[in-house]
């Protein structure tokens, strides 16, 4: 028995692995596979519609936010929000530091439109989430990382500042959205990669409060404005048809379990777990404070460097693949997405005991 802990591109629910498989052979209701078919034609503006749908059923979108199938990744997402949402107003867009993700963002905004920081938490290294401060008057946005893939930490709710109301609120949500509900009456834009919990890389979806997208500049590169997708229903030039296939059949498995409620239900299982199997053996040394603890990314180091290459060594022989930290962070991350089974959490905190008892003897 395999177990993928990869940190993304992530394992898939078993039952939509067949179903890819299958459907790159043939569709169901057609004679031809799915990577061979027209963006233009009617089996595939099903699937896309299907999708679309799905999307606002699953997180309750509200009927003025678009929701846009875009390319490029996550990244191009930091391109694409300070040149469509950072220009018009009379201030900067500021972002909150929690990680390498929010650094990247901020560094591209920065270039771009010019940006300033607002709270950040390099100075406890991004073991915990950064306080949020006011932002200033015409601060067009003020941008976060839900779910900080690298350190392991999460925002459970968004961010908030004491005695005070915030700019409009834009979340990269990369690797935790569809693992709990958002509340659309906080955040103006949301955009997700989807291959970590609802897919596989090549899109990346945009949802954006319709009334932002009336200041979108018109001289941007035309795949670069939010308008040239929401006009188009995404389909100005051809989309990730294959990718946009993959997150349909992952947003229908999410739907016949249950939906987000359940999907949260099964993430907080999993870290419960994971995170009781570290605190419990002292060789488990974590990274990320616990009232910051990540439900997606569960990271920790073993002090002695050839124990945790030992550790990393044996997983794999023992079928646990995927669970080396981030270089830029070492040590060993635990990536707990919706794709991954009650049964490797099962195998991987065995592992994990067994491993921590023989340490001890
Ligand atoms: C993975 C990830 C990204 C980068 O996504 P790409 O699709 O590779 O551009 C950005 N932000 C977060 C939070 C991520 O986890």
């Amino acid at each position: 028995m395999v177990h993928n802990f990869n940190p993304g591109p992530a394992v898939l629910p078993d039952t939509v692995r067949e179903e890819v498989a299958d459907a790159v052979r043939r569709l169901p209701n057609s004679n031809l596979g799915i990577l061979e078919i027209s963006h233009r034609g009617r089996v595939f503006e099903e699937i896309l519609a299907s999708a679309e749908a799905r999307i606002r059923r699953l997180l309750a979108i509200p009927d003025d936010f678009a929701v846009m199938f875009c390319h490029g990744g996550a990244t191009m997402q930091f391109s694409m929000v300070p040149l469509n949402l950072g220009q018009a107003a009379s201030s900067k867009p500021e972002y909150l530091i929690s990680g390498v993700w929010s650094q990247k963002a901020f560094a591209e905004a920065s270039r771009l439109v010019g940006a300033t920081q607002n709270g950040s938490g390099e100075l406890v290294q991004f073991r915990e989430l950064p306080k949020v401060l006011a932002t200033a008057p015409g601060c067009p946005y003020l941008h976060y990382t839900s779910n900080n893939t690298i350190y392991g930490t999460q925002w459970t709710s968004a961010p908030t500042a004491e005695a005070c109301s915030l700019a409009p609120l834009v979340c990269d949500a990369s690797s935790d959205l569809f693992s709990a509900s958002v509340d659309f009456s906080r955040h103006d834009a949301v955009y997700a990669c989807a291959q970590k919990n609802f897919g596989c890389s090549g899109l990346t979806i945009a949802v954006v409060r319709s009334n932002l997208l009336d200041q979108v500049p018109k001289n941007l590169p035309i795949l670069l404005s939010y308008q040239t997708y929401a006009k188009n229903q995404s389909l100005y030039n051809t989309p990730a048809t294959f990718a946009i296939f993959v997150a349909e059949r992952y947003l229908a498995w999410i739907e016949n379990l249950g939906g987000l409620a359940e999907m949260h239900r099964r993430a907080r299982e999993r870290a419960q777990r994971v995170y009781a199997c570290i605190d419990e053996f002292p060789v488990y040394l974590p990274y990320a404070e616990p009232a910051s603890r990540s439900l997606m990314n569960a990271t920790f180091r073993i002090e002695d460097s050839e124990r945790e290459k030992k550790f990393l060594k044996e997983a794999e022989s023992a079928g646990l693949f995927g669970l080396k930290g981030h270089k830029l962070l070492g040590g060993i991350r635990v990536s707990m997405y919706n794709g991954l089974s009650m049964g490797a959490i099962e195998d991987l905190t065995s592992f994990m005991k067994e491993f921590a008892i023989r340490w001890d003897s």
